[in-house]
């Protein structure tokens, strides 16, 4: 198997490897097959944006028929989705982090202990183990593997679905807030309220390959019709809140700014802060705190080195000005220690979504507004447009995408494919 792409130039060369595939994606990214050669494996680079869903869906249009890539676009668009729907409610997030130290804290040890079996790969049904073990040597599963997996320890084991997403959080390279934690509510039943997602053995028979079937054991656990909905308490408020507000565009000011890049967006110089004018750029690498709070894998922590060390040094090249990679046990600390040694006014940086860096918000403000260091935070317009779409389910989001996808299809020369002549 392919490792995923972790720099921007390994990413593009990825696309371009899977974009003649793209057409036949409808009818074979359900397969699980070794070695995975119908999906892109483009995920990790997408959700650090070493390469953005723009680029990826303006290529596709200009290669393909729209309806033969339809199915291609449309999960593509479920990133972006998920990243709305979170944006308009955070406390999904903080609820779901809260819940993961209550349960650590308080279920009882041998609960604990059969989830710990069961990531271990030690379940006793051999085709999840296999999937278990693949995660952890690899970081990553295919969608289908995911959607078993993840229902296999909510309605099969009776585990709580937050451990789960929790184990997937700290293994899966491209693990993201809004993809992992709405994907395990879904599968849960708690996302479309009373609509669960149930594995049954059949489904794994028609998509897995013969060799990927011929460990048994245990299979019994998942015949169809043996699991069944395993239902558990919403602890999140999930009412709509307002889509925070960002400007899509930097004016440049007649003061020191410098570049505050991470994780979320590493490619700022091929979004709205192409044109920043920054005497220094900065990176704030915490494996401390990814091993302490979030307990990251190994090779998740080196694969965030991997992403911020390649927007560095692309950043370096593009603003012709000192980029650092700094290491750092206290992003906050950090960051204002850099901005005031850089003798700032201002520190500019593409907005970060709901998550882990997004937390740090408040106090990095107020800590840069004790120093008198303006914090600008910009969201691409495309994002912004696509967010507030989010509101409701996927296939309303969909509809109003997929109009505007085919008319930007028809008429190449409206890319990026949200211009605010062109909204929606
Ligand atoms: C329980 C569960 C947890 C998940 N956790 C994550 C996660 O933490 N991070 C993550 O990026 N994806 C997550 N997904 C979504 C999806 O499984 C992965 O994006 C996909 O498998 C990545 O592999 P790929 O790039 O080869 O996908 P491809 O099939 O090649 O898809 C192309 C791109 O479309 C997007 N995409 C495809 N399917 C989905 C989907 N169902 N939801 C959102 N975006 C999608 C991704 O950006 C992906 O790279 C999860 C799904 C489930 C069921």
């Amino acid at each position: 198997m392919k490792d995923a792409p972790l720099t921007r130039t390994d990413a593009l060369a990825a696309w371009q490897d899977f974009l003649p595939r793209t057409g036949d994606y409808a009818t074979k990214r359900n397969h699980v097959v070794i070695g995975h050669p119908h999906v892109s494996r483009l995920s990790a680079a997408m959700r650090y944006r070493l390469i953005t869903e723009d680029e990826v869906i303006k290529d596709t249009l200009m290669t393909h028929r729209f309806l033969k890539v339809e199915k291609w676009l449309q999960e593509v668009c479920w990133r972006r989705y998920w990243k709305g729907w979170l944006e308009l409610r955070p406390d999904v997030w903080t609820s779901w982090r809260r819940r993961v130290a209550e349960l650590r804290r308080n279920l009882p040890p041998e609960v604990l202990s059969k989830a710990d079996a069961v990531a271990a790969g030690q379940s006793g049904v051999a085709c999840m183990d296999a999937f278990a073990h693949e995660l952890i040597h690899t970081g990553y599963l295919h969608n289908h593997a995911r959607m078993w997996w993840a229902s296999f320890w909510i309605h099969a084991e009776k585990l709580p679905w937050e451990l789960g997403a929790d184990f997937f959080f700290r293994h899966l390279l491209d693990a993201d807030p809004a993809s992992n934690t709405l994907s395990w509510r879904w599968v849960a039943g708690l996302q479309t309220p009373g609509k669960t997602y149930l594995v049954r053995l059949s489904n794994l028979e028609k998509y897995l390959s013969a060799d990927q079937l011929k460990q048994t054991a245990g299979s019994e656990r998942i015949a169809d019709g043996v699991v069944t909905p395993f239902l558990q308490t919403d602890y999140a408020d999930r009412s709509k809140k307002s889509l925070p507000a960002y400007p899509v565009s930097y004016t440049q000011k007649n003061q020191r700014c410098g570049l505050w890049l991470h994780a979320d967006d590493s490619s700022p110089e091929i979004g709205p802060l192409q044109t920043l004018q920054p005497v220094a750029v900065a990176a704030f690498n915490n494996p401390s705190v990814y091993q302490n709070q979030y307990r990251l894998s190994d090779q998740r922590i080196a694969c965030l080195r991997k992403v911020l060390t390649d927007g560095i040094t692309r950043s370096a090249s593009h603003y012709a000005c000192p980029a650092t990679l700094i290491e750092s046990s206290d992003t906050v600390v950090s960051l204002s220690d850099w901005a005031q040694a850089q003798q700032l006014q201002e520190v500019v940086a593409m907005a970060p979504t709901v998550g882990p860096i997004h937390d740090l918000l408040p106090k990095i403000r107020q800590h840069l507004n004790q120093l008198g260091i303006q914090l600008t935070l910009i969201r691409r317009e495309s994002d912004t447009h696509a967010f507030a779409l989010a509101g409701a389910g996927f296939f309303p989001f969909w509809e109003k995408m997929n109009r505007h996808l085919q008319a930007t299809a028809n008429d190449q020369a409206h890319f990026p494919f949200f211009e605010t002549s062109h909204a929606l």
